[in-house]
């Protein structure tokens, strides 16, 4: 049986940014959580094994990743391959994470040091056999941790210093051209371009995305900090206009959750819906955001999320190019509410899909399983995807996902996401849209 990921990453890590993996790692705010217990342990001398346990672990998932994912793509890539015992298609998706490096903030940096720094301090810990054990492990993650921020710190300043500087953009381009060049990976991978509308020489990389091409479609990730009805986006001559000409799909992050940009305020050109609404308007001009990092990680993110990427915002998109081929991933997982919008959406909208990747909850699964077996006529349009390698930050390994996975959907309709719905989804992308659209309410 032929089997797809559609959704997965082999970027290297320190290409994207630091923004991004600091918080892609969705670590600062439950550091900052963590730093507090510390502090609060050395002042009360109460000791909680449980608490410090989570800084190890936490550690020692964030040194894991790093140890595994500052590799070059292809490592990345043929760690997945092997996994899936070589079984998959696979569809890689870019991250543009080179304007949240703009903002890079030395003293976010240093907080994540410091933290990382007092972790290693054994007097801190108690003596329990458990603070014993992951003290040892976490020592020595410690140093990844603070080795791979010297590579950030260091990656800044050429980028500060050096007008020649390769983006993250074009690292991660470069890479995947070189792996698509390759025989073994013509049919194997299929890369999405990663698009946003602040990179001035985007629309210069359109010819390569199609049949036969380099790229097979494209990715967005709008909290990043633009609407996906920016104009670069939508409108005349823009992306999406081409990509609904060319039968070239587009998955755009949609969860209620993940990453976004920690910036306050951000230039945006499009529909947004600003904070206190609950319908998308347009807005041209600078946006000013309520909650910071220092905030909750969490806020800060769901803030962004609501105001730049909500599905209604997307129904905007659709509105104008109803034939786009388009997988709002996730399953807007985080919030029902926009789990439902998706869900009607995918009703109205013939090539409108969804996939489950990075869902890791046992009963955030069930969820999407009771969606699947309500509504049939939408269950086609859900698709498997792994969001390897971020899943890793919420699993103790990739098996441990694809092995939940699989036993939650059971047999049969993990065949259907894996398999049968992924050939559905990829039948439209190169036929051409010549049977009318389905009403549109
Ligand atoms: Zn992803």
């Amino acid at each position: 049986m032929e089997r797809y990921d559609c959704h997965c990453h082999i970027f290297n890590i320190v290409d994207v940014g630091l923004k991004a993996i600091l918080e892609e790692l969705n670590s600062a705010k439950e550091l900052l959580d963590q730093q507090n217990v510390n502090s609060k342990q050395k002042t009360k001398e109460t000791d909680n094994d449980e608490e410090k346990a989570s800084i190890w672990e936490k550690l020692r998932k964030i040194a894991e990743m790093i140890k595994i994912f500052t590799g070059d793509s292809e490592t990345i890539l043929e760690t997945l391959d092997k996994h899936y015992d070589g079984k998959y298609t696979m569809f890689p998706l870019m991250f543009d994470g080179d304007f949240l490096l703009d903002d890079f903030d030395d003293e976010e940096l240093g907080f994540v040091k410091e933290l990382a720094t007092i972790s290693k301090q054994p007097e801190k810990v108690n003596n329990s056999n458990l603070a014993k054990e992951l003290k040892e492990d976490s020592s020595d993650d410690s140093d990844v941790i603070l080795r791979f921020l010297g590579q950030i710190e260091d990656l800044v300043e050429e980028r500060k210093s050096n007008n020649e500087y390769k983006s993250g953009f074009q690292k991660q381009y470069d890479q995947i051209k070189a792996i698509k060049a390759q025989e073994k990976y013509a049919d194997k991978v299929l890369p999405f371009l990663g698009v946003d509308p602040r990179n001035k020489t985007i629309k210069n990389y359109l010819t390569e995305i199609g049949a036969n091409q380099t790229f097979a479609g494209v990715k967005v990730y709008p909290p990043n900090g633009f609407s996906p009805c920016d104009p670069i986006l939508v409108g005349e001559g823009s992306i999406f206009e081409y990509c609904s000409q060319n039968q070239i799909p587009i998955i755009s992050h949609c969860s209620y959750g993940g990453f976004a940009t920690p910036v306050m305020s951000i230039d945006v050109d499009g529909m947004i819906i600003p904070e206190g609404k609950t319908k998308p308007e347009y807005h041209n001009g600078e946006y000013t955001f309520t909650r910071n990092i220092k905030d909750g990680f969490t806020e800060m993110v769901r803030e962004r999320a609501g105001v730049l990427n909500h599905p209604l915002i997307w129904e905007e998109v659709l509105k104008q190019y109803p034939n786009l081929i388009l997988v709002l991933a996730h399953f807007g997982v985080g919030s029902d509410s926009w789990q439902q919008e998706i869900l009607r959406l995918m009703k109205i909208y013939p090539n409108l899909h969804t996939d489950v990747s990075c869902i890791s909850e046992t009963d955030k699964l069930e969820k999407i399983k009771s969606i699947h077996t309500e509504n049939p006529d939408i269950a086609h349009k859900i698709l498997y995807g792994s969001d390897y390698y971020l899943d890793m930050f919420f699993n103790d390994s990739f098996d441990d996902y694809l092995e939940r996975m699989q036993r939650v959907f059971g047999e049969e309709l993990f065949n259907q996401l894996s398999s049968e719905n992924p050939k559905l989804f990829m039948q439209k992308w190169y036929q051409p849209v010549d049977t009318p659209m389905e009403t549109i309410a």
